[in-house]
């Protein structure tokens, strides 16, 4: 049997028709999809468009070949189709299942299965893997390397895209640091609450002092931090690329790490990441022994965003030097955790910021997990865009709450030559404001 007719069986099998048959086909869901739009209103690269092919693949009328891969593929899945549709379609679920089936019967090149093994199933779910990794980039940031092979002009052997990524990497923390982490802080501040905080992969290494800042940050608005050692990778990078078996191994791990620490809430400061983890009781619902345990730990996931709101960190008198901030939604913290007022809220909480909105700033950056590495074209076009719409508020600081979206606003002022903006997470500026406004009282005691 060819390949092809084993995944259209697979579709039959696998795919929700009564999803599929959800959609109206009323087409509200195009004006928000940026695929549609940068790649000139095509339906084929429309939630509806996609929705139909596997709609198709299932009724038996096309076989999932190159072209309905193709549309799958080029999607970003941000979800941005979602909340604006009237018959609720879970688009996202439909997408990841069929990429699985796709995935799992495709014939990859031998280069690619090996980096597929690599990624998935050596590296992103062991901590001590990803702080390994992360230690050798250190090691090429520090060493000289790195100003060596760009003085030699290294990088321009890279594609366009990733040499100007190299270029917006974080300096990365050393060895030392990543193996020293707490497994428990104490509130700064009257107790308010008990959480556990979901330390992520990438945000534990590559992105760790913004991991420290949020713990710091939710310390000041009177949190006990728990942080369990055995949690792993939430899975999300696993579950959008067609791994779902690995996602459904990993959101058992995290589970089973977080299930007894008697905690009121589980942060997470990455919305693709938070987004993954709300939906573990999805991912596990067929599965009897852990879906009630997954619906349990999803009632307890909450942005950072959210906690610090609900503490009332928002009324601390935080000030910042004068200067325009915006903020790009994380489309996976907007569409799928529903946070988009309280970051705006704790923005304008302080003295200093003159928040501006920038036109579309619910709509993806482009990067999209991977999305920006194996799509460049496509994702440097709504990078584009993005920048064009953050240029207009004229503001210097672009905040966002998500690791990808972070280095994507980074990438886009480096191509845009943007020497006066910069792009932070959002723990980042309330921490920076926490700083400021500490200095700028305490001289005053001092005098007082
Ligand atoms: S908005 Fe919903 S129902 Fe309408 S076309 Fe889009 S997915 Fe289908
Ligand atoms: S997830 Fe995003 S890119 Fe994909 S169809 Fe929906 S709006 Fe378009």
């Amino acid at each position: 049997m060819k390949n092809e007719q084993i995944m259209q069986q697979q579709f039959q099998a696998r795919m929700n028709e009564d999803e599929l048959l959800n959609c109206m086909r009323c087409g509200f869901c195009l004006p928000t999809c940026p695929t549609y739009i940068e790649s000139g209103f095509q339906e084929s690269h429309s939630p509806r468009g996609r929705i139909a092919l596997m709609k198709a693949v299932v009724d038996g009328l096309i076989e999932p070949d190159e072209d309905v891969e193709r549309s799958l593929q080029l999607c970003l899945g941000c979800r941005a189709c979602e909340p604006v549709c009237p018959s609720g379609v879970r688009y996202g679920h439909l997408l990841e299942e069929a990429r699985d089936i796709i995935a799992q019967h495709k014939t990859y090149s031998p280069i690619v299965r090996f980096i597929r093994h690599l990624v998935f199933k050596q590296l992103f779910p062991y901590p001590k893997r990803m702080r390994i990794a992360t230690a050798l980039l250190g090691f090429y940031q520090r060493s000289g390397l790195q100003s060596f092979a760009r003085k030699l002009g290294l990088l321009r052997l890279l594609p366009n895209h990733l040499a100007t990524m190299e270029k917006v990497l974080p300096n990365v923390p050393t060895w030392k640091e990543m193996n020293e982490r707490p497994t428990h802080v104490e509130a700064l501040a009257p107790r308010k609450r008990r959480v556990a905080f979901f330390s992520g992969c990438l945000m534990d290494t590559m992105f760790m002092d913004i991991n420290d800042r949020t713990m710091k940050l939710l310390q000041l608005a009177g949190c006990d931090i728990v942080i369990p050692e055995a949690q792993t990778c939430c899975g999300a990078l696993h579950g959008h690329s067609g791994e779902k078996a690995d996602a459904k191994t990993l959101a058992k791990r995290n589970i089973e790490a977080f299930e007894a620490l008697n905690v009121d809430y589980i942060v997470t400061n990455a919305g693709g990441c938070g987004a993954f983890l709300i939906e573990y009781d999805h991912l596990l619902k067929d599965d009897p022994v852990w879906a009630e345990r997954a619906k349990a730990f999803v009632a307890k996931i909450k942005d950072v965003s959210v906690i610090l709101v609900e503490l009332g960190f928002h009324h601390r008198s935080l000030r910042l030097p004068n200067q325009i901030v915006t903020y790009q939604d994380s489309c996976h913290l907007r569409n799928v955790m529903k946070t988009a007022s309280e970051p705006r809220l704790l923005l304008q909480s302080i003295a200093g910021v003159e928040f501006r909105e920038m036109k579309d700033a619910d709509r993806c950056c482009g990067s999209a997990g991977i999305y920006n590495i194996v799509h460049p074209d496509m994702s440097m076009q709504v990078l584009d865009y993005k920048m064009e719409q953050a240029k207009q508020t004229k503001a210097t600081t672009i905040v966002t709450a998500n690791p990808g979206c972070l280095l994507q606003m980074k990438l886009g002022i480096e191509r845009e030559g943007l020497a006066n903006v910069r792009a932070v997470h959002l723990v980042d500026l309330l921490f920076e404001a926490v700083e400021a406004t500490k200095e700028a009282t305490e001289p005053m005691k001092q005098t007082g």
